[in-house]
């Protein structure tokens, strides 16, 4: 028999016995890529038929055996296992509850790679299942699709073949599965199904399931289990909680015998959530982002039971800062009273201590980059600022052993010598950015017209038809494009046969606009790879990695530039070539720039000010920019604000301070230009309904979105645009497949908008940039949808 006893709460107790602890490390999750993108080429070959399954599988193994052991060596104890996947773990989910939509024809058996892969990508046949944005990162993940007749089952034994993988390499690990109750709430109904449906009433159904699952990890030998419920962090109603009190005692049986911690992220826990999770009995341990929830402190310092163990995000798993170990380890002290540690004396008379808190990431790893040790050519002083994912696991490792008394000092005062070096650089702090941007903050920043005064000025100077035609920005970028724009980079061409090409691209993609008869060109960005990268590396501030990559969606992944400093721009960015292309044509030449918004939600941002800061700082150079295309005679602007929804907080509370600085931001750019001059947005998708105001208060003059889906729902947005008066330009056709559109239907699309909206407010134009498709597809579309809109014209 083993007798347990707490001392007392804050006593010198524990202190003394510092020397007893023993290290408690744990990591939510790990990226799956690899250091070099293993696993994206690997899947890629795989999916073009150049490789079989068994190549695939052994590069996944690979890079499991690497990661589990490089979480050894840096001893971490809690280390996980079922957070690798080859597409997504929501997917993977779906897969262990055989929770397959129909169409892809599954019969019943194990789930291999020819259902999980249609189901996340389609193939000829059949269309892949929804993509959506996870939480507020930049990750997406794959929709559950649900209804009353889906005939749940034990259908993917991945967790459990990942467990056992790790424990035959000498690894015991902790196995991740997504909640059960996350699960349902990230579901949506099945076509056909009521929208009405109640998806957690499913709850039922897929808990025997998660029960078959724990019994077989509970056989092979875990000791710890996992549940991410990430959905805990958002806003839910009573209903939505009951939800997992009522899941949690279902499982309490069959997890009896096993440690279970239920991890959060992303934000804090709202206080009537916190209540519901910390009174879970089955329950042995929670994990809280102490990152971004500001507030899970207060709450856990307030009443966190104390049996429970805590697991306190303390390294920031979406940013690529080098972690402040000095304050981390006085949070973590201040919480050791909270997670008292517990003496163990067993029947032979040891003293052994087991440690209630124990140090982790905010959230997985996933959203940061790889590895450090790639980054052979940034500059040596900002890598000191810096760590990703592999430097993360050495830093919670740090923090548990300084926390047990083993203070790695030389450690610590490294990390302490880099934050004062990064807190002091002149490259960090720009006095004349910081003052300008502190100076935005009274005052509103609007155009002095209204916007249907100036589209009267700005038609006067442009006289363009009524249902202008124009496209979004980029033309189809050719495999020979790419290659000069990188051999350029790369030294290997000169500067002047670069312009050279580049000018004979733009004027091609000017004639093509010109023959196509399109009322306002685009010089069709055949110098940009990235509509952010582009300006950041022109903008002081910026850095950039070559390794720095984050899994946006299956083998798809970004390369954040890192703003690490005040943002200014030495010189013109964009002029030289839109002053060229309007050189090329009579006709308006829409200069092309990516707002700040968009620059700053597609970064990775400096954590030592507030987001908006930045963002100010960003829009104040982008203004700059705006104004000298003006001064060089462009006449339309469009600035491009692509992910400005994205940036939306989790939490309806914090919607409206970020809107509000947001769009604050996009105003600044364009108030200083003349009514003559017509300022668009893009924006990539159509959903506005919720933000609609926000949009109306950007003041644009022209707003071109998304609208290949639902046009019902654009519907009341439309309106609201009638009373607004800008210029609206709901794309007319999907860009994002390969189908040309006819010219009946897309006449038939601008009737159905023009019963709606008024006349003189239709743009026409494509959903999106054009980068990704092919000439041959891009020249009939544009021709149709040119077409299209000369018939409308006609019957006006
Ligand atoms: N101007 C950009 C382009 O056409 C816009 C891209 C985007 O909205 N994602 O490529
Ligand atoms: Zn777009």
């Amino acid at each position: 028999s083993v007798s347990v006893f707490s001392p007392p709460r804050g006593t010198q107790f524990l202190r003394l016995n510092f020397r007893f602890r023993t290290m408690a490390s744990h990591v939510v999750g790990y990226p799956r890529m690899g250091p070099k993108r293993e696993l994206k080429f690997a899947l890629e070959s795989f999916w073009d038929g150049k490789s079989n399954s068994e190549d695939l599988e052994k590069v996944a193994a690979d890079l499991r055996l690497s990661i589990w052991k490089q979480m050894a060596d840096a001893g971490i104890k809690y280390i996980p296992s079922n957070t690798f996947s080859y597409y997504d773990q929501v997917l993977d989910t779906t897969a262990m509850l055989g929770a397959v939509p129909p169409r892809y024809g599954w019969n019943g058996g194990e789930i291999g790679f020819d259902v999980y892969f249609p189901m996340a990508r389609g193939n000829a046949s059949v269309p892949a299942m929804e993509m959506t944005k996870w939480f507020d990162t930049n990750y997406h993940y794959i929709v559950p699709e649900l209804g009353p007749d889906v005939k749940f089952s034990y259908a993917s034994h991945k967790a459990v073949s990942e467990y056992k993988e790790a424990k035959s390499l000498g690894i015991d690990t902790v196995p991740v599965l997504v909640g059960p109750v996350s699960f349902l709430l990230l579901s949506k109904a099945a076509k056909g199904v009521e929208k009405s449906f109640p998806l957690l009433s499913l709850i039922e159904k897929i808990l025997p399931v998660y029960k078959e699952v724990i019994a077989e990890l509970k056989a092979a030998g875990a000791s710890w289990i996992q549940f991410d419920e990430p959905t805990l962090v958002k806003d839910l109603d009573s209903h939505q909680l009951q939800a997992f009190s009522h899941a949690y005692s279902e499982l309490e049986s069959p997890l009896s015998g096993l440690n279970v911690l239920i991890e959060t992220y992303f934000a804090d826990v709202p206080a009537e959530a916190f209540k519901t999770v910390t009174s879970l009995k089955c329950v042995t341990a929670l994990g809280f982002d102490l990152v971004r929830g500001s507030k899970n402190l207060d709450l856990i310092k307030s009443g966190f039971p104390s049996e429970k163990y805590l697991f306190a995000g303390v390294v920031d798993g979406r940013n690529i800062w080098a972690n402040d170990l000095a304050a981390s380890l006085s949070t973590l002290q201040a919480l050791e009273n909270v997670a008292p540690f517990v003496c163990i004396l067993d029947t032979i008379g040891h003293l052994f201590s087991s440690d209630k808190l124990v140090v982790s990431t905010s959230c997985s790893l996933l959203h940061t980059a790889v590895d450090l040790v790639n980054e052979t050519k940034l500059d040596e002083e900002i890598k000191s600022w810096l760590a990703f994912a592999a430097q993360k696991l050495v830093e919670v490792n740090a923090l548990a052993k300084a926390l047990a008394g083993q203070k790695d000092e030389a450690f610590f005062s490294a990390n302490a010598a880099a934050r004062t070096s990064r807190k002091s650089s002149p490259r960090v702090t720009n006095g004349a950015v910081q003052k300008a941007a502190a100076a935005l903050k009274g005052s509103d920043h609007r155009r002095a017209t209204t916007v249907s005064a100036r589209l009267e000025a700005q038609q006067k100077k442009l006289s363009l038809p009524s249902l202008p035609t124009t496209t979004i920005g980029s033309f189809p970028q050719t495999l020979e494009l790419r290659k000069v724009r990188r051999e350029y980079k790369a030294n290997k061409i000169s500067e002047e046969d670069y312009v050279k090409y580049i000018t004979e691209e733009i004027s091609k993609v000017v004639k093509l606009q010109e023959d196509l008869d399109i009322d306002v060109l685009v010089h069709g960005e055949p110098e940009r790879n990235d509509m952010v990268e582009y300006f950041g590396e022109q903008l002081s501030g910026f850095a950039f990695t070559a390794n720095g990559w984050v899994q946006s969606y299956g083998s798809r992944c970004v390369k954040p530039p890192i703003i690490y400093g005040d943002v200014s721009r030495p010189k013109p960015m964009t002029v030289f070539w839109s002053s060229r292309a309007q050189s090329m044509s009579k006709r308006p030449m829409k200069g092309m720039l990516t707002g700040p918004v968009t620059i700053l939600n597609w970064s990775f941002v400096r954590d030592d000010q507030p987001r908006f800061e930045t963002c100010y700082q960003i829009a104040l150079a982008i203004k700059d920019e705006v104004e000298d295309l003006e001064k060089a005679g462009i006449n339309v602007i469009q600035i491009d604000e692509a992910a400005l929804r994205e940036g939306l907080p989790l939490r309806k509370s914090e919607e409206a301070f970020y809107l509000n600085w947001a769009v604050h931001s996009f105003r600044i750019t364009n108030c200083g230009v003349q009514d003559t001059t017509q300022i668009h947005t893009h924006m990539c998708y159509s959903n506005f309904n919720d933000i609609i105001h926000s949009i109306i208060d950007m003041d644009a003059d022209v707003i071109t979105i998304e609208n290949s889906r639902s046009d019902e729902k654009l519907l009341s947005v439309f309106r609201e645009g009638v009373k607004y008066g800008a210029g609206i330009g709901p794309g007319v056709y999907d860009i994002h497949s390969q189908r040309i559109p006819s010219t009946e239907e897309i006449a038939d699309r601008i009737s159905k908008m023009l019963a709606v909206l008024d006349t003189n407010i239709l743009w026409v134009n494509p959903d999106c940039g054009l980068k990704t498709r092919k000439y041959t597809e891009v020249k009939p579309a544009l021709s149709n949808m040119v077409a299209a809109a000369k018939l409308l014209r006609n019957q006006l």
